[in-house]
């Protein structure tokens, strides 16, 4: 069974148009596999991506994550399940300028009630994954945009996600920049068996994916083995 499995995925958004986002997606992802998502602008990979990811419902479907019917799950059930089980990067990292960057990444523990003197330890080390353990009690609004990125990656993580989500992570960085934040999405693909779950429309992150899943106009167009 996949890590996650959905079928017949629709969504709808309402108004005095309605947009048919998506039309009858199915897809299934493996545990340890680093999925892409790709298609022209419009073409629906954000709205799959929150389906997928629990940020947004589908109008109709059927999503399990980790063998969980997860569109059965109250809305309680669900914000718990996210802090436990998911990780998300977005195109602006969301990070606490008035926080250094280890504060910032032991935040979901704290709001998991883990005790203080084990998130200190478990969000350094997260630093250090992510390369940035000399730059740990800098304050993230003096960080790069690709270091601010890299935070915000270990604060994804920092929970030991089964899942991370990334929605263009790279949008906002410069190629050096992209091409640091690839290389450690891949590393941690490698080296953690991290399934990762990333929408982009830079045709070159293609090689450091294992697939890449094509939408097009709200629809499934193909899939392409990247050859990892
Ligand atoms: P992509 O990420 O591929 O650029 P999106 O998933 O963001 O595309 O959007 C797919 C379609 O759904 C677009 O036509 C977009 O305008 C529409 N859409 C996305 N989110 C909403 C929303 N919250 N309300 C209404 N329409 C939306
Ligand atoms: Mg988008």
């Amino acid at each position: 069974m996949g890590i996650i499995e959905a079928t017949g995925l629709r969504k709808t958004f309402a108004g005095e148009v309605p947009v048919e986002a998506l039309k009858d997606i199915g897809l299934v992802i493996e545990e340890g596999e680093f999925v892409g998502i790709m298609g022209p602008s419009g073409s629906g990979k954000s709205t799959l991506l929150h389906m997928l990811a629990l940020l947004d419902d589908p109008t109709t479907g059927q999503i399990t994550v980790d063998g969980i019917d997860v569109l059965a799950l109250s809305s309680i059930q669900k914000t718990s399940f996210r802090l436990h089980k998911l990780g998300y990067v977005f195109q602006e990292y969301a990070l606490l300028p008035e926080l250094n960057a280890l504060e910032n990444v032991y935040l979901p523990l704290m709001m998991l009630g883990a005790p203080a003197k084990d998130y200190g330890k478990a969000a350094m080390e997260m630093m250090e994954t992510v390369g940035l353990g000399k730059r740990a009690s800098h304050l993230v609004s003096q960080m790069s945009g690709g270091e601010q990125q890299r935070v915000a990656i270990a604060r994804a993580l920092v929970n030991h996600s089964k899942i991370l989500f990334a929605d263009e992570p790279c949008a906002n960085l410069d190629t050096r920049n992209s091409e640091i934040v690839m290389k450690l999405l891949r590393q941690l693909c490698d080296e953690r068996r991290q399934t990762i779950v990333m929408v982009t429309h830079e045709p070159e992150h293609r090689q450091y994916m294992d697939r890449v899943v094509w939408i097009k106009d709200g629809v499934m167009d193909h899939e392409e083995m990247c050859g990892q």
